[in-house]
């Protein structure tokens, strides 16, 4: 009985974590590490005695990024249409917001597939330092397209709040850096 749950939760995970973000698809929402969580809820035999897997309900646990990234509405949407594909009856996202998601929970994979897409990935770890509030540690963002660390931010805000407009001085191509949060 233990083995054949597992298999569901690790079924129920893999479902999810096929969703990808909706402003970077090229990263899921595991890359992100936005998924934190999925569980595989009892089945209501009552409700439909001949449901078997098509009465399952899942649910997803999601910790959002930058609560400026309008996303969440899109990912529910996703993780719906990929569950509803595999039969199962329904989802429940589950938000959490505490702890606050931070770029650390980014996998090295994930910041891999940024760097190939054009976006330099967050550098440094956010969590390292204790240097929280307005002191920002200035590091030095590689340009994606030739690897220089002569870049420069143009705007704190690139093409939504969870990227910076940067440019590299060597190339002189734009890019957009992942800022670390
Ligand atoms: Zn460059």
């Amino acid at each position: 009985m233990r083995t054949q749950e597992r298999t569901e939760e690790q079924r129920a995970w893999d479902i999810a974590s096929t969703v990808c973000d909706p402003e970077i698809p090229v990263l899921t929402i595991e890359d992100l590490g936005i998924l934190r969580g999925v569980r595989v809820l009892p089945t209501q035999a009552a409700d439909q005695p001949d449901g078997g897997a098509s009465s399952t309900a899942v649910e997803v646990t999601i910790t959002p990024t930058y609560s400026g990234c309008p996303a969440m509405d899109a990912i529910g949407d996703d993780l719906r249409t990929a569950f509803a594909k595999e039969g199962y009856a329904s989802v429940h996202i589950n938000l959490v917001l505490s702890p606050a998601w931070t770029t650390d929970w980014m996998t090295e994979s994930g910041k891999a597939k940024l760097e190939e897409y054009g976006i330099a990935p967050p550098s440094g770890m956010a969590a390292a330092g204790g240097h929280s509030g307005p002191v920002r540690l200035s590091l030095a963002v590689k340009c994606p397209q030739c690897n220089s660390l002569n870049t420069k931010e143009l705007t704190r805000f690139g093409s939504t709040s969870c990227k910076a407009l940067f440019v590299c001085q060597d190339c002189k191509e734009p890019f957009d850096y992942f800022k670390v949060l």
